[in-house]
């Protein structure tokens, strides 16, 4: 059977992929089964930041898998301290926790939100809020998608979690509004990744610093997809000088091999947890911990950071300059940029399957939007003509335009 046809088969159908079967992965190339090259503006939702098959993170893999790879918590290990600690030194936050997926590490900040609400701040027993935005994605538990405001990541699996309260996004007005003496948290992304790359007014993220001091609440931002360089700086906090009380990260920070998370945060947060409260049975093993070390000493050496931030105005300037009736908006920072298509041209879908007919793997979300991610090692020759070829699909669909359908 084609892979296509097997994966239909004995796969839920909770995605929709395009129609190419990917098999091999070099940089910031993706290779199909008949050996085609794709280059990858999409790079898994940030997880493959370093760019596929990346050697340094392919020697730590392999070494480590062959000295010591799960041995569970039971133990302490000799990988674990030191990739933590550069993740503290690097965030300026004073304590992690290990966990695998974003999601896991998510669920693990709202933990320890409440935990401190109850503990140190005085909110009653089971009476702590967590304030949320409107269009927020931090993955896919029950918890997480109860307090998501998109119909199609909620329909059919409530009941849900009580607790959080959500605001429009960037709104800090609405946040003051939303408060009571049981919130604990104020809880965002600094971009909103899958919303569409949506970027909030300037000295947004300072507002709710204020806000959340002035009120003893924690300001927590999920830096899962943002974080590790993809803004242009290590985390997008830094943009506006603030240092948030607990940091979600993943993605990226597997080296785009495993997945590998952590939650973040200062002392006296994390201090909550007491042996007993919390665990994950892979969470900070020994692979993932010198993949994740490794992960955040390539960045570092590699300098792609400042890749990000250069190659990443060159992307926006690129795309801003194009005048294509088909392309209404494009917003990002960094190599993460979202290009809002016309509808009356074409569906986000369209345009991302004509990329793919050139050779240009990207993702659409929100039928409207298409990312353009690429792995922060890309070549700017490389970028150049991902940038060409979605112009081409560009003056494609602007000049075959199809009504939308009612
Ligand atoms: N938070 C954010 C901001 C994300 O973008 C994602 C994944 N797209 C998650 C959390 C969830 O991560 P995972 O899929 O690893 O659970």
């Amino acid at each position: 059977m084609h892979p296509i046809e097997l994966e239909r088969r004995y796969s839920a159908h909770n995605y929709a992929p395009l129609p190419v079967v990917l098999a091999r992965g070099q940089g910031a190339h993706l290779f199909d089964t008949d050996g085609r090259r794709y280059v990858d503006m999409m790079s898994a939702y940030s997880a493959a930041s370093h760019g596929h098959a990346h050697p340094r993170i392919l020697a730590a893999l392999t070494e480590q898998a062959r000295r010591l790879a799960v041995p569970s918590r039971a133990f302490y290990n000799d990988r674990l301290g030191p990739f933590l600690a550069e993740l503290c030194c690097l965030t300026g936050l004073d304590v992690a926790l290990p966990m695998n997926t974003g999601a896991e590490a998510v669920e693990t900040a709202i933990k320890a939100v409440r935990r401190w609400g109850y503990r140190v701040k005085g909110v009653p027993r089971d009476q702590a809020t967590i304030i949320v935005a409107d269009g927020n994605f931090h993955g896919r538990t029950t918890t997480i998608v109860g307090f998501s405001s998109e119909p199609s990541y909620r329909d059919g699996f409530g009941p849900f979690t009580p607790g959080f309260r959500s605001v429009p996004f960037g709104d800090l007005a609405a946040v003051e509004r939303a408060l009571s003496a049981e919130t604990v948290a104020v809880l965002v992304e600094p971009i909103q990744g899958e919303a569409g790359i949506i970027v909030p007014p300037a000295d947004w993220l300072r507002g709710l610093r204020q806000i959340c001091d002035a009120n003893h609440v924690l300001l927590i931002l999920d830096e899962v997809q943002s974080g590790l360089g993809r803004t242009g700086a290590w985390f997008a906090f830094q943009h506006e000088g603030i240092v948030p009380d607990g940091l979600v990260l993943g993605k990226a920070l597997g080296g785009g091999v495993l997945p590998v998370s952590a939650f973040v945060g200062r002392r006296d947060v994390m201090d909550v947890f007491a042996p007993g409260s919390h665990g994950s049975t892979f969470g900070g093993n020994p692979l993932a911990a010198a993949v994740g070390l490794e992960a955040l000493r390539v960045i570092a050496d590699e300098g792609l950071v400042e890749r990000s931030r250069t190659l990443g105005a060159h992307l926006l300037s690129r795309l801003r300059g194009l005048r294509s009736p088909a392309l209404k908006e494009v917003r990002g920072r960094g190599l993460w940029v979202g290009a809002e298509i016309d509808p009356n041209c074409a569906s986000a879908r369209e345009v991302c399957e004509r990329l793919l007919d050139k050779g240009v793997l990207s993702k659409d979300t929100h039928d409207t939007v298409v990312r353009l991610a690429p792995p922060l090692v890309i070549s700017r020759a490389d970028l150049d003509w991902a940038i060409n070829r979605f112009e081409e699909v560009l003056h494609e669909v602007a000049c075959a335009p199809h009504p939308v359908a009612a």
